[in-house]
């Protein structure tokens, strides 16, 4: 876990040193829980957004997209229920002064308990050869001591947030001894209920001015505009809207790096279905989106799917993908089956017919929307840190590099004079000037050709081209790969050919 943690913290120094995140107002000692992105990291950040908005908008025809305004109605939030059930649940340790949230708290007891698990399952594997019937006994009774104390807890946890029961969340936080990881204490306060909504008023005048909420959902642009983009683009059913776009929560803790943002993106896509049919759309997802991020090249093994147990009051099934952080699995991206609540909402409250009429039964209904909901920070970080990597290399030296995906890699190409004389750096640019319409590039032609492939290393860039004195007199160039370090030259006139982006 020191290891883990420790490589976190190599992470974010590393994506600030070299111009891909940067603490938000940081000459002002910063905002706590806003970053912002630097040169290479906006670059990363836009691939993301592409390649998520491509897969979805481009490749299904009968996916389009939206962009609405952060500002909006204030009644949109009363429909859809934010103002009155957005929260989570608070508790500040009186010892350290420092706030959880009291079902994060709880989650991790569970989690200590799965990772106890965990270790007795890899004890007993390792030991296969001689384990006989006693050693068997004995661990399979640990294993389901464990499982019986994580279900018992798991249900009543459920239970208590299903009732919003805040009085009882407390006494199960007693109960099971929960320390504060930082002062050790079980000095808590009461758990009290916070709105995550940042609220701000529109208007020139304070008096008589409405409260309005910046967005903590991209969600509710889409749904408010269902009909218009129904009438507008003629779809049909099966149809989607996908959005990319801010949105804001005011998270109580906010400890994790853009793992958890006050402000951040989303990338979200509605999918409005016939009634009764949502849950083959939900199973048609969760593999969609699988296939997506396997896309990606990051292993299987990075990603697992952990169904809801507790379902959100519009939902009739959700579920998450987990990625591997450097912290542990965590959710990166949620699929929901919203039902047909949020268009329902908005047809009572705002007295307008939301409705879909079906050409093939003559009958108009409300659709049920299938959601897939991923933050592009929280895609940030998953390729960031899944990576990053302190390479030995063969002579003992270390290289840091990032093995980003390539088709997300801020820099695809460096083109590299190797001396910056005999015409050299002349060839570059016109080899810069060919590739500049097709991808990103960078010509560097500063230090020693070695540090220079470091430097192109450290921000993920796949390719480095090297220009030299076979160059001019041939018309060819090396190419370096970012993973293999290998090398090979091929023709001026094949680089476009040979340079794979995907
Ligand atoms: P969590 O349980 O981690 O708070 P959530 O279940 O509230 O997340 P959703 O409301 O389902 O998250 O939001 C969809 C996606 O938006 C999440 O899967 C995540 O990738 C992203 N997201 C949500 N909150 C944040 C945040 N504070 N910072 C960065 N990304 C976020």
């Amino acid at each position: 876990m020191a290891n883990q943690e420790d490589l976190f913290k190599k992470i974010i120094s590393h994506a600030k040193e070299y111009g891909f995140i940067f603490p938000s107002s940081e000459i002002y000692d910063g905002l706590a829980a806003v970053y912002d992105y630097g040169q290479y990291g906006v670059e990363l950040k836009n691939n993301i957004k592409q390649y998520w908005w491509n897969s979805m908008v481009r490749y299904h025809e009968n996916i389009v997209g939206i962009d609405s305004a952060i500002f909006m109605h204030p009644t949109i939030w009363k429909a859809s229920g934010h103002v009155d059930a957005f929260n989570d649940p608070l508790i500040d340790n009186k010892d350290s002064k420092k706030r959880y949230r009291a079902d994060v708290l709880i989650e991790d007891y569970i989690q200590k308990i799965e990772d106890k698990i965990n270790k007795e399952v890899e004890k007993a594997s390792k030991r296969f050869d001689n384990f006989d019937e006693a050693m068997y006994r004995q661990t399979n009774g640990r294993v389901l001591e464990y499982q019986a104390k994580i279900d018992a807890v798991t249900a009543r946890f459920a239970e208590l947030m299903n009732n919003n029961d805040l009085v009882g969340l407390k006494a199960l936080i007693d109960e099971l001894e929960i320390v504060c990881p930082v002062s050790g204490s079980r000095n808590w306060t009461e758990v009290r209920q916070f709105n995550l909504m940042f609220a701000t008023r529109i208007g020139s005048v304070t008096e008589g001015a409405d409260t309005i909420y910046l967005r903590p959902e991209t969600a509710q642009g889409i749904f408010v505009n269902f009909l218009n983009v129904y009438k507008t683009g003629r779809m049909k059913l099966p149809f989607g809207i996908a959005q990319i776009g801010k949105a804001f929560r005011n998270e109580i803790v906010a400890r994790q790096f853009i793992f958890r943002m006050r402000e951040f993106e989303q990338m979200e896509m509605q999918f409005f279905v016939r009634p009764g049919e949502e849950l083959k759309w939900f199973a048609y997802w969760k593999e969609e989106r699988k296939k997506w991020h396997l896309s990606l090249g990051m292993g299987e093994s990075s990603y697992r799917f952990h169904d809801h147990e507790k379902l959100a009051h519009y939902a009739n099934a959700a579920t998450d993908i987990e990625f591997k952080f450097p912290f542990g699995f965590k959710e990166l991206e949620g699929i929901h089956s919203r039902t047909d609540y949020d268009l329902s909402q908005h047809e009572q409250y705002s007295g307008k017919k939301l409705r879909y009429f079906d050409p093939e039964t003559n009958e108009s209904y409300i659709p049920y929307v299938v959601e897939t909901s991923i933050g592009v920070d929280r895609m940030f970080l998953s390729v960031l840190s899944h990576g990053y990597e302190e390479q030995v290399l063969e002579d003992g030296s270390v290289r840091t590099v990032l093995h980003l995906p390539v088709v997300l890699a801020p820099i695809k190409v460096a083109v590299l004079p190797l001396v910056k004389k005999d015409g050299m750096p002349e060839k570059a640019r016109e080899i810069m000037e060919m590739l500049k319409p097709e991808m990103m590039c960078q010509y560097d032609e500063k230090d020693a050709i070695g540090r220079r492939y470091r430097r192109q290393d450290a921000i993920g860039t796949p390719y480095c081209i090297t220009v030299d004195n076979q160059t001019m007199e041939d018309q060819t160039v090396t190419i370096r790969e970012r993973d293999s370090m290998k090398q090979y030259r091929v023709p001026i006139a094949h680089l476009l050919h040979e340079i794979k982006l995907r």
